[in-house]
């Protein structure tokens, strides 16, 4: 379960690997702003401890993707939101299969 909004954690990603594939994104379309994702990401991590674990990683996580990407858009709305566009076809909130760049 996600512990921000309730829901059964579907897309077991956590926010290291979701992480780097949005920095990863960011470096190929704004390099400017990889700092301040890393520090968005910085932020969530402090809710991680038991959960499920990352279908990439292992870690565990109990933030979901969503929730994640969720934050990251709404921070792009507001201060870069020339690239909300690029980020919803890349990361489209359900994170089937990130984008690689
Ligand atoms: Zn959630
Ligand atoms: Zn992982």
């Amino acid at each position: 379960m996600c512990v921000l909004c309730d829901e059964a954690i579907t897309n077991p990603i956590c926010l290291d690997c979701l992480g780097k594939s949005m920095e990863q994104w960011a470096e190929a379309i704004k390099p400017t702003i990889v700092k301040g994702l890393a520090e968005k990401a910085w932020l969530f991590k402090s809710y991680t401890h038991e959960g499920t674990k990352c279908v990439v990683c292992g870690n565990n996580i109990n933030i979901c993707a969503h929730c994640f990407c969720k934050e990251v858009y709404e921070w792009l709305q507001e201060e870069h939101s020339e690239t909300t566009e690029s980020f919803l076809v890349c990361f489209n909130y359900e994170i089937r299969s990130p984008c690689k760049f």
